[in-house]
């Protein structure tokens, strides 16, 4: 039995036609870390205040560890969940000092204990020697470590934060990010997180959720979402991504680079998409891999310098130039369309895009820009979406 368990998880606001989040199925086990990430307006700070006891979800159940929370018979109170939860705004109280507010939620406890718990905390979020300070005497990260020791202060089994970096400039950012999810791990804090930048997303999960529009695409750990996503649209949400369209048949993709190695498949042929990841497309083909690489010619458009490494803008030469690439850096657009029923064209351009893929490459002497150049993807980096 997994720690905790929501299932088929609905709610939709009075006055709305749509529900905010339909039917949501998430499970979680001790100690993990899942991250719900999708774009403004896809339902995640509906579902994590599903899963706090904030709001009453339509249909579902919520269950942790062998406790109902949400149930048809059944409804726990926010408090008598055992949970701690972190916002993107602190929260702090502005009128008392970190040590009050550390003990605010301890009063059951006498004195002398709270002193322990606040000392504690402090020590576990590195800021011991602060109990004395008001929240506005801290910096952004500090008083989100104050936030942290508050919600630790009272033992909880599952800890929910909604955006916690996104008051805090990249440099910090990462530093508490590092912090807080090594210190939660750590303790063995189970945590339900909302994150709205992808590479937060990769960095903090061991599970990553993304909603679109109230539903759940897909639930993968990170490097399942990234390399095997199971829709352009989840594709193009972790980073950029070259997809090209493609029939699989017969043990071959068939698709305007050519006709290309695939994997046996025993199902029947199927249109879908490749996708090609940017720093999976190399300037010399691998000379150690089983399998040989598919050369691709390419006009160079741009070459850009960002430190780890190059940002190539190419236009590949197609076999079929009618075929529509998909441009690899646009975002991911919404569609009218019902994604629980979503697949390949979950973020179609208009027509009519020019098809421009990007590439990475780690080197110091790029290709010259409006010249052609000869790209390699091994058959091991392409990824077939369905
Ligand atoms: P996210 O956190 O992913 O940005 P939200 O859960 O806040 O998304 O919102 C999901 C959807 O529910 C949005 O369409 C939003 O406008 C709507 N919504 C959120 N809160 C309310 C509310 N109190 N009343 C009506 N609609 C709401
Ligand atoms: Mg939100």
């Amino acid at each position: 039995m997994s720690f905790f368990e929501a299932q088929g998880v609905t709610r939709r606001y009075a006055g709305t036609s749509e529900d905010a989040i339909h039917a949501i199925d998430i499970s979680l086990d001790a100690g993990d870390s899942l991250v719900l990430v999708g774009e403004s307006g896809s339902g995640k700070t509906t579902f994590l205040r599903c899963i706090a006891g904030f709001e009453i979800p339509d249909r579902g159940t919520i269950r942790c560890q062998d406790r109902w929370w949400v149930s048809p018979t059944e409804w726990l109170p926010p408090e008598k969940r055992g949970i701690g939860m972190l916002f993107q705004d602190y929260a702090l109280f502005p009128h008392l000092r970190v040590g009050a507010n550390i003990a605010f939620g301890l009063r059951h406890l006498t004195r002398a204990e709270q002193e322990q718990t606040v000392a504690r905390t402090l020590d576990q979020v590195r800021l011991t020697g602060y109990a004395e300070r008001y929240p506005h005497q801290l910096s952004g990260g500090q008083q989100q470590r104050v936030a942290l020791a508050r919600a630790l202060a009272a033992h909880p089994r599952l800890l929910l934060l909604d955006e916690p970096f996104s008051n805090l400039d990249e440099m910090v950012k990462a530093e508490i990010r590092e912090e807080i999810y090594g210190l939660l791990r750590t303790l063995g804090i189970a945590t339900i997180s909302v994150v709205h930048d992808s590479r937060d997303a990769l960095r903090c999960g061991d599970q990553i959720a993304l909603l679109h529009r109230g539903r759940l695409l897909q639930v993968a750990s990170p490097q399942d979402l990234y390399l095997r996503p199971a829709s352009c649209y989840a594709a193009r949400f972790l980073g950029p991504a070259n997809l090209v369209p493609a029939e699989r048949k017969a043990g071959a993709y068939h698709c305007a680079l050519g006709v290309l190695p695939a994997p046996h498949d025993p199902r029947p042929p199927a249109q879908g998409w490749l996708c090609i990841r940017p720093e999976h497309l190399y300037m010399e083909a691998a000379k150690t891999s089983d399998v040989p690489s598919i050369a691709i010619s390419c006009m160079i458009r741009s070459c850009h310098f960002l430190g780890p490494y190059w940002e190539i803008h190419l236009n590949p030469h197609l076999l079929h130039p009618q075929t529509t690439l998909l441009n690899a850096s646009s975002p991911p657009t919404n569609h009218s369309r019902r994604l629980d029923t979503c697949s390949k064209d979950a973020s179609l351009p208009a027509q009519g895009v020019e098809a421009s893929w990007v590439a990475h490459l780690p080197t110091h002497a790029p290709p010259t820009p409006h010249t052609t150049a000869t790209f390699y993807v091994s058959p091991h980096h392409l990824c077939w979406i369905e």
